[in-house]
């Protein structure tokens, strides 16, 4: 069905493909405060990570727990969908429900000539991955999934005849989106644009734009084919990582698609972008996560890096200073910018592996927050305890609140079992 006016709407998938990168990583309580930090953001979904890995269990079901409503405190998150990643197979999806709580699934399979020749050998013929697709959404939607999307791996370098069969093979099986996965970061906005209209055109699905930087085009990509899917009548979904994290050279970053979709020449006058969406978060997310990862924001980052308000040459500073837009596109305030940072000189106290009572009893009631009891200050001493060894660095102000008002579902997440 063509709707009348299609939507942009944003899956962030930096607690999966940023997460597996190469050499960085997250604890599960900062996979959390992510989470958490993009449902205010506005974000419809976080593609949260591996139901079928035995060490994300219990930070899934913790996750999915703070989503529906606590008795005290009210649900942590309010509207986001939390999603899992796996493969297309059947049995994959039966584990991944039956094993986890998690009801929103993202299924991948590879689609690409090179991929099914040299990946799998030859192993499966363009049937056999039309197949085993339709029969993992089958297994998704009778396992209890309340949505499931079909992802084609390599689809920029896949033949667009059979991408738009399998697109509307999923859509027939009960898929809710068909993920165009520029695996390679191979397309450019002109290709994109062209290849997803197509797809959304013929096979009348919704569709999801996931992007990689190889190019440098990720940005432009998933912003140009977004725009392109909704003008063919469907609702677009752009994949993101905060800070544009993510395989080799990144995948498309949150803030910069945003502001795409804001404030470019063409792009930003339409309309397609999702209400929900609170730019204004921006400046916490983006520093949250280059934290977590230990990855510094690059100074020239759009929005959220250090120069991106900076101005020091005569002409420019000049100009700023008369009119802040002379030489700005968009106003610090719209990222949550502006704010001074107060860095502590003298004494600090911290609360982590080594803390007791009384520093504990510090740290909080600098967050105005204090212990009803002792046994709650127990609790929250022991949590913080394992919460800074996952870490390995001091804790936040977000994860203190966290551990804080919600000690059951952190207790679970801190839990890991093989
Ligand atoms: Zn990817």
């Amino acid at each position: 069905m063509v709707k009348s006016m299609p939507t942009i709407e944003f899956i962030d998938v930096t607690n999966r493909d940023g997460e597996q990168t190469a050499r960085i990583s997250l604890s599960k309580l900062q996979k959390t405060v992510i989470n958490w930090l993009l449902d205010e953001m506005g974000v419809y979904q976080s593609e949260m990570g591996f139901p079928l890995n035995p060490h994300e269990r219990g930070y899934i079901n913790a996750n999915v727990d703070l989503t529906q409503d606590d008795s005290e405190n009210g649900p942590l998150m309010k509207r986001i969908q939390l999603s899992g990643w796996s493969r297309a197979v059947a049995g994959d999806v039966e584990k991944a429900l039956s094993q986890t709580k998690i009801r929103h699934l993202n299924l991948s399979i590879s689609t690409s000539e090179q991929m099914l020749t040299w990946k799998f050998r030859g192993k499966f013929s363009k049937e056999d991955i039309i197949k085993m697709m339709v029969d993992s959404v089958t297994a998704a939607k009778q396992g209890g999934a309340i949505t499931a999307g079909v992802n084609a791996e390599d689809a920029s370098r896949t033949d667009l005849g059979f991408l738009i069969e399998f697109a509307q093979a999923g859509r027939e099986a009960g898929a809710d989106r068909f993920r165009y996965c520029d695996t390679l970061g191979h397309d450019d906005p002109m290709s994109i644009s062209e290849r997803v209209g197509t797809i959304a055109r013929e096979a009348q699905i919704p569709i999801e734009l996931h992007c990689h930087n190889d190019l440098g085009l990720a940005v432009a990509n998933s912003v140009a084919g977004a725009v392109a899917v909704c003008e063919a009548g469907q609702d677009a979904f752009i994949n993101t990582t905060v800070n544009g994290i993510g395989e080799r050279a990144g995948n498309a970053d949150l803030v910069s698609c945003i502001l795409a979709l804001k404030y470019s020449a063409k792009w930003g006058k339409t309309d397609y972008i999702t209400p929900q969406i609170d730019l204004t978060k921006s400046w916490k997310i983006a520093n949250y996560v280059a934290n977590a990862f230990g990855v510094p924001i690059p100074i020239n980052q759009p929005g959220v890096g250090a120069n991106a308000f900076a101005h020091e040459s005569g002409i420019h500073a000049d100009g700023a200073l008369k009119d802040r837009h002379n030489y700005e596109l968009y106003d610090y305030e719209a990222l949550g910018r502006g704010e001074k940072i107060e860095i502590p000189t003298g004494r600090v106290i911290t609360t982590g592996a080594h803390g007791g009572a009384s520093g504990l009893e510090y740290v909080y009631n600098q967050l105005d927050l204090g212990f009803a009891d002792d046994e709650h200050m127990r609790e929250t001493l022991q949590l913080c305890q394992i919460a800074n060894l996952h870490n390995q660095a001091p804790l936040t102000r977000e994860e203190l609140w966290l551990i804080y008002h919600y000690p059951k579902q952190v207790r679970e997440l801190l839990t890991v079992i093989l």
